[in-house]
């Protein structure tokens, strides 16, 4: 694996800050939803072998999903950056209920879907809600509880978290 350079905390504010003004100027120009995909990773380092390899087959299961229901994708912006990997995707839609769903669809049936984080933004500047389509909130990597709960208390550690990614990683081929 090559280790990339950690990532402070305010470089991760800052890339946010970043990306959120880049989400609300697309949505202002087109008024149309967005499509923004991270990686779910843990610890300092965002780009690392896990992160990329679920970011591309990611890029490629929103791209195929898109195709399939004749949704367009009007322009894509892929960053790299050492704050991790992230993909905006314009959607020629009126139906973000119908996108979001699709969306959510992969993050639970794909191989590497419980890695995704996959947002979609209305063109009220929101991301919709899993409950605004009828979805229970995501459940942990590890165990069964809600994965905002045990991020909050931080139920496991890193190296659990990261083993159970790579285990993700080599049974998705
Ligand atoms: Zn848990």
């Amino acid at each position: 694996m090559h280790d990339a350079p950690g990532t402070s905390l305010a470089q991760i504010l800052f890339s946010r800050e970043q990306r959120a003004a880049k989400q609300r100027e697309w949505v202002n120009t087109h008024s149309l939803p967005l499509v923004s995909f991270t990686i779910n990773m843990v610890g300092a380092i965002k780009k690392n072998r896990i992160a990329k390899v679920a970011f591309n087959k990611g890029h490629q299961a929103i791209v195929d999903t898109c195709a399939r229901l004749n949704l367009t994708i009007l322009k894509t912006d892929r960053v790299e950056a050492d704050t991790g990997y992230e993909l905006l995707l314009l959607i020629d839609t009126s139906d973000v209920h119908s996108l979001k769903r699709a969306m959510v669809e992969i993050e639970e049936t794909h191989c590497l879907g419980r890695l995704f984080d996959i947002d979609v933004i209305g063109i009220d500047y929101h991301p919709l809600s899993r409950q605004s389509i009828d979805q229970p909130r995501r459940r942990c990597l590890i165990c069964e509880q809600e994965a905002k709960s045990c991020i909050r208390q931080q139920n496991h550690s890193v190296h659990q978290l990261i083993k159970k990614m790579t285990e993700l990683i080599n049974a998705c081929q």
